[in-house]
């Protein structure tokens, strides 16, 4: 169960694509909100079959749009589970939408669930939907998977209610992570802020119920990503890429305009090295894609502003009659067209302040040539950064550290990107998408065989 990305637009985000992708393989049945608005909350389902998944989709009101989805979703908990309390709106009608909402949508799923169903809970619109589904008579086993941070304990405890929006976790039967560090962070309030305690074996107990807690780090669909840098459209893409760039390194940044994804400071890392190293002048050319999301959320109307002033101040400073040094374009292309582009990329700029996981990163290595890969500059605070050990690792909010990781990348020579970029690429191949489905699920089955055999005790 999970929420599109908005108001019936193609959605570009990680989650969409690694969910068509589990549920094609399981008959499962995918229920959220459709994206649409009507007059008056109705809870009418309606059924399609996309992909050879089956979808069950409610339309949402527009107060519910504006306090649940645009509020407390967007405005309230995304900030705040990026670390950005300065970014974040704490309005009681938001939590008041948010509550309802999860209330209306465990009215509506609640009858279609039968008892030896598995359910899955996607991501933080959808925090307390177990609980309303355990109010409505649901004891199959549910599980909630979080694809966002996990904030530390001392920015959580700034959200009214934070004790009512943890507990409500605890009617779950597994909850799973992106990596170790949010699990800590859960760990450190369930501990410190609820006065719970860890069991020691994935499990802890607090509000008088216990639950799983683990980290499941998600995955590409690899194999179809590392084909799809094969295909022809690719290739076109990329010789289109190389040709444009006439014999310059071509650093690629690939993002939704969102202020967690660090593109400001990376382009200020950019201006840096161009700075500190004059000779790479007109021998570069940053490519940052950034096409906008959540348009109706006041900050990311403004990251926009700033960004396309940023990228403008840039090359007015720098660019030459034959040479612009960042291109900032603002649209979505085609997965083949993206895995073309990251090939021909020599460096993969993933620089983000704060991510859950970042699956942009695992596409760059996934579309790269063995014989010549590209060089992953990543950040230490994205959770792909806990597997791809072997990138350049970088403090994004360092402009001098980036500038030296863009030196540092540029001047890799073959032998050690090859190093890196299999080491990288092993873990992309091993730890993908269907092993994270599937190691969730059996986790969930296991939680439910615990709580079976409890109960016969
Ligand atoms: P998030 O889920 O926060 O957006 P991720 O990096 O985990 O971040 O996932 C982003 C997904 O969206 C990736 O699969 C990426 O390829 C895709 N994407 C990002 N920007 C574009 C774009 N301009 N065109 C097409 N797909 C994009």
């Amino acid at each position: 169960m999970n929420v599109p990305s908005g108001k019936g637009k193609a959605a570009a985000g990680g989650l969409a694509m690694a969910l068509t992708a589990a549920l094609r393989e399981y008959r499962g049945l995918w229920f959220g909100w459709s994206g649409e608005i009507c007059e008056t909350f109705t809870g009418q389902i309606a059924m399609h079959k996309v992909q050879g998944v089956t979808t069950a989709l409610v339309d949402l009101e527009e107060g519910d749009f504006q306090e649940y989805y645009n509020g407390y979703a967007n405005k309230t908990l995304w900030p705040l589970f990026h670390y950005r309390i300065d970014l974040t709106a704490y309005a009681r009608s938001f939590g008041e939408g948010y509550e309802r909402v999860n209330r209306r949508f465990g009215e509506t799923v609640a009858p279609l669930i039968e008892a030896d169903d598995l359910v899955w809970v996607h991501d933080y619109h959808l925090i307390p939907l177990g609980r309303e589904l355990r109010k409505r008579g649901v004891t199959s086993p549910i599980g909630f998977f979080l694809h966002i941070p996990w904030p530390a304990r001392q920015l959580i405890t700034t959200l009214p209610r934070h004790r009512e929006l943890v507990e409500s976790l605890f009617a779950y039967d597994l909850i799973g992570f992106q990596t170790e560090e949010w699990l800590d962070a859960f760990a450190g309030y369930v501990r410190k802020e609820a006065g719970g305690e860890a069991l020691g074996d994935g499990r802890f107990r607090c509000f008088g119920r216990t639950v799983r807690a683990a980290a499941f780090p998600i995955g590409l669909d690899a194999p179809e990503f590392s084909a799809m840098a094969e295909s022809a459209e690719a290739r076109r893409t990329f010789e289109r890429m190389r040709r444009s760039v006439s014999g310059r390194k071509l650093i690629v940044g690939v993002d939704r305009l969102d202020y967690s994804k660090g593109m400001e400071e990376r382009l200020l890392g950019y201006e840096t090295f161009l700075n500190h190293h004059p000779e790479h002048r007109g021998r570069v050319t940053l490519l940052q894609i950034a096409p906008p999301s959540r348009e109706d959320v006041h900050a990311y109307q403004e990251i926009r502003g700033r960004m396309e002033a940023l990228s403008g101040r840039i090359n007015g400073a720098y660019a030459d009659v034959d040479w612009v040094p960042v291109r900032y374009v603002s649209r979505a292309y085609k997965r083949e067209e993206l895995a073309g582009i990251f090939r021909a990329a020599q460096i993969g700029y993933v620089t983000p302040l704060r991510d859950g996981m970042n699956l942009v990163a695992k596409e760059y290595v996934a579309a790269q040539d063995a014989d010549d890969p590209g060089v992953l500059i990543l950040s230490r605070f994205a959770g792909a950064a806990l597997q791809l050990k072997d990138a350049v690792i970088v403090n994004p909010f360092s402009q001098e550290g980036l500038a030296e990781a863009l030196q540092a990348a540029i001047e890799m020579p073959l032998e050690e990107r090859k190093r890196r970029w299999e080491s990288m690429m092993q873990s992309v191949m091993r730890e993908d998408v269907a092993h994270w489905r599937d190691d969730f699920v059996a986790a969930l089955m296991r939680a439910r065989d615990e709580a079976r055999s409890k109960a016969a005790e």
